[in-house]
């Protein structure tokens, strides 16, 4: 561990020339509509690499009144925008893939130094980035309505769809910049504007993102379209939420703050799309394969420290085959390599801060007084100023209350069942309802978990685990994760309104059900 912190170190110097090629150096303002708000007037932040708690920028926030600024160039930006055909805004897409595509090595290296995660999975996210913009190319050329048959003759009826507005785009630490792209690529060619706001933790690679679109939008004498604002929860934040200019709130993060975003925005009747926590499970039975379940669940569980909305956290082994997967996990956790996230040999990084670590262990105390026991990992690594963890499995009884929180951390609970329907009770037995999977060889278990009296999650798998979705289906969960979705499928439609037209091309003018009204 002392070798991998003086690498880490050494790497400092590294940090500066990739911020500098990503334009990240020069420009430390929080607030964009196309031009940086050179002095916003929100005070200041540093933003830290988690892996030694240095510190890597300053940024400076913006206040309400930079807020007004960006929120009415959005605004006025969505007058003209909404009028670009889609693909023409599709186009803008393209080439926003193809920056991306450009600056995939430099941007996923800052992923990995402002979250801790490792750079496969930095680099990982700005693949996804670009597979959404690519996405978002074809989508542009696919905003399909309906035609409906008139009960009236002479009649014709369609659906079609419309931008919103300028939507305000909430997102997380965890995936500082996939998720932005899940919405905004989507939303611009929909013809939004979109105004973003990142997490304080991981401000630097949202203005590196913002330097990619002013830089896109900017030759084409766009500005406006994709916007920035960075800034206090109780200022900006509470702006965003309460602002009647935003017709749309996408917001990605806790279950605690989708409570808060819900209230607020369903207060003015406005439109939310939630994607909060998860409290993913797993159901192994008898006949599964044992090395697959392995492989998957040391992916799912400890990997990006257990820092995915969609990790694994419950584990349920039928009884013929709890031992052996128990045994084959305590090894294989045993052989995780904690460290550098920059060091390619490394599978898991550190926790995002200091809260972090102390929340993991805050439950494993929770864990053990209410009868659960450690089976290996359970300690933080002495690694200096970085948030090292061990990966943690815990056998845990099915009813211990904490089973139902989700920790955000690299903790694992393993829990024996009978039969697959009261494993299925378990599993289903939490507030939050994001992703699952079961692991079977045997069709009528895979079929039951996929049934209407199987997972109630967003996201059902077989043979392969939780975490890892892929952009072209609709991503997102059930209960208290919010009901929303992303991405792909027809996600899109929540970024449009609906409009219902009925076209009367006869001389006539029947009503609806028959109804006569004549005098
Ligand atoms: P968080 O809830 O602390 O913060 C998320 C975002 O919400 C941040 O930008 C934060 O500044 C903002 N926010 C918080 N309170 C706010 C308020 N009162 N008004 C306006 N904005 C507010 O979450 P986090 O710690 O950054 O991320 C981890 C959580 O996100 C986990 O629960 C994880 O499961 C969840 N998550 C969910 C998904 C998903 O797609 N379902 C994806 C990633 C992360």
């Amino acid at each position: 561990m002392t070798q991998l912190l003086s690498d880490i170190a050494n790497r400092q110097s590294a940090a500066r020339e990739v911020m500098a090629r990503l334009g990240v150096a020069s420009v430390n303002s929080g607030a964009s509509a196309g031009d940086w708000i050179e002095q916003p007037a929100g005070g200041e932040i540093a933003s830290y690499n988690p892996s030694d708690g240095s510190e890597l920028g300053r940024v400076l926030l913006a206040a309400e009144e930079d807020y007004d600024e960006v929120l009415w160039r959005a605004t006025h930006t969505f007058e003209r925008w909404r009028l670009l055909p889609a693909p023409k805004r599709g186009e803008i897409a393209r080439e926003l893939g193809d920056e991306l595509r450009r600056a995939k090595d430099d941007l996923g290296t800052l992923v990995t130094l402002e979250t801790g995660k490792i750079l496969a999975e930095g680099k990982g996210e700005v693949q996804e980035m670009i597979d959404v913009a690519d996405f978002a190319v074809g989508l542009s050329r696919q905003l399909y309505g309906l035609t409906m048959h008139s009960e009236r003759p002479g009649h014709r009826m369609y659906e079609q769809w419309h931008p919103l507005g300028a939507v305000g785009v909430i997102s997380a630490f965890n995936f500082p910049v996939a998720v932005w792209s899940w919405n905004a690529l989507i939303a611009l060619v929909c013809g939004d504007t979109v105004v973003w706001k990142p997490s304080l933790k991981t401000p630097l690679t949202a203005i590196a993102v913002q330097h990619i679109c002013n830089r896109v939008l900017g030759r084409h004498g766009w500005n406006g379209v994709l916007n920035l604002v960075i800034g206090q929860d109780d200022v900006v934040g509470d702006r965003l939420l309460h602002d009647r200019r935003v017709p749309l709130i996408s917001a990605t993060g806790s279950c605690r703050m989708g409570h808060i975003v819900a209230q607020a925005v369903a207060g003015r009747l406005g439109r939310t799309l939630l994607e909060l926590g998860g409290n993913n499970g797993v159901i192994v039975t008898d006949d599964a394969d044992p090395d697959l379940v392995v492989r998957a669940v040391l992916f799912g569980a400890a990997g990006t420290a257990g820092q995915r909305c969609t990790s694994i956290r419950r584990l349920f082994l039928q009884k013929g085959v709890a031992g052996a997967i128990t045994e084959k996990l305590i090894a294989a956790y045993k052989q995780v390599r904690v460290g550098d996230p920059l060091d390619p040999a490394t599978l898991m990084g550190p926790l995002i801060d200091g809260n972090a670590v102390e929340n993991m262990m805050r439950g494993l105390r929770a864990i053990r007084e209410q009868g659960g026991e450690v089976l290996t990992g359970g300690g933080r690594l002495n690694t200096g100023a970085g948030y090292f963890v061990e990966p943690t499995l815990v056998k845990a009884h099915p009813h211990m209350a904490i089973l139902k929180e989700e920790i955000f951390a690299p903790i694992l609970y393993l829990i024996e069942f009978d039969s697959l329907d009261e494993a299925i009770g378990w599993h289903n037995d939490v507030p939050q309802g994001l992703s699952s999977a079961i692991f079977t060889t045997n069709l009528i278990s895979a079929e039951t978990f996929l049934s209407a009296r199987g997972s109630d999650c967003g996201i059902a798998n077989v043979n392969i685990g939780t975490s890892g979705a892929e952009i072209g289906g609709a991503f997102g969960g059930e209960k208290e994760t919010g009901g929303g979705r992303e991405s792909g499928s027809d996600s899109w439609k929540a970024y449009m309104r609906r409009q219902t037209v009925t076209v009367n091309w006869s001389r006539d003018l029947p009503l609806a059900q028959g109804i006569k009204f004549e005098l």
